[in-house]
């Protein structure tokens, strides 16, 4: 079955689906994107995804293509389509095709921003990274200062993660002035004497959906956080580490730059924290 994509109003399969080479998203990078999972074939925090993606657009002051409940029936009808069980819709909205490639923004009224969904398959519960924990390495941080809009720029990202598959790693944690900011596209985390450390939201990282709701499971369960920054010294001593994202979850890190954490196997509350976000998640998904 050919996969049905999303593209302006239109559910098409995947080969006739297409964006203008004058698309903004394609030029300028000039767009923003979410990543929803799905499981059981429902949509995990999809509220959580519309409302950060409005802050996205606002923040860059681009039009939202369609109202939020259009949103989720736009999600739903793809899962429909696509007969999706567990996997993720990525969605992104460009400020659209301009007549010319200009920097200065086109008038709305008569570019109206584009939107494009799809859904990839993938197992997200059965990931084998979960029992085995995964390898980070340390990189520079050199993205751009708005890293809490969440825009397509991922060339750093990009290059963070072929850094990390050169050293034998999974991914990279980037560094600015002395601390840790996030991975390349997950947020970070260090537990120390069973408190969990990640650092606090501002403009440095992306405000992560999971990350939200893993910290309101660890305070239910009577865990003690701290949202702070935090250098690779201190990781590296920790008793254990994770990350957190939509399509992974929480992962257990089990090595920073070639230091074991925990004997080198995932900790508990890493383990304990994964369960919660699963359980809970299936419980809340529409
Ligand atoms: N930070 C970055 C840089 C990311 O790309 C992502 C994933 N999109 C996250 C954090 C995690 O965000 P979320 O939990 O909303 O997927």
């Amino acid at each position: 079955m050919s996969r049905i994509v999303y593209v302006n109003g239109e559910y098409l399969p995947e080969g006739e689906a297409k964006v203008s080479v004058f698309d903004r998203g394609f030029l300028f990078a000039d767009g923003v994107y979410e990543v929803t999972s799905v499981l059981d074939g429902r949509l995990i925090d999809f509220e959580g995804h519309a409302r950060r993606l409005e802050r996205s657009l606002s923040e860059l002051d681009m039009a939202a293509p369609v109202t939020m409940d259009e949103l989720l029936e736009i999600h739903r009808e793809l899962l429909r389509r696509n007969e999706l069980v567990e996997g993720m819709v990525y969605l992104q909205v460009t400020r659209g095709a301009a007549a010319d490639r200009d920097f200065a923004f086109p008038d709305p009224e008569a570019v109206p921003s584009s939107l494009v969904l799809f859904s990839q398959a993938k197992s997200l519960v059965a990931n084998p990274a979960a029992k085995a924990g995964i390898k980070v390495i340390s990189i520079d941080d050199q993205r751009w200062t708005r890293r809490d809009i969440k825009t397509v720029q991922l060339l750093y990202p990009s290059l963070g993660k072929m850094m990390a598959k050169a050293a034998g790693a999974d991914d990279a944690w980037m560094v600015e002035d002395g601390q840790v900011t996030e991975g390349t596209s997950n947020n970070a985390y260090i537990v120390k004497d069973g408190r969990i450390i990640t650092r606090q939201l501002g403009h440095e990282i992306l405000h992560g959906i999971t990350r939200a709701a893993v910290l309101r499971f660890a305070r239910e369960a009577q865990m003690q956080v701290e949202e702070r920054a935090f250098t690779i010294d201190e990781a590296q001593s920790a008793d254990e580490a994770f990350i957190t994202s939509a399509s992974t979850f929480v992962l257990p890190v089990v090595n920073i730059d070639g230091v074991a954490l925990g004997g080198g196997r995932p900790g508990r509350v890493a383990t304990r924290l994964r369960e919660i976000y699963i359980d809970e998640s299936r419980k809340a998904a529409i």
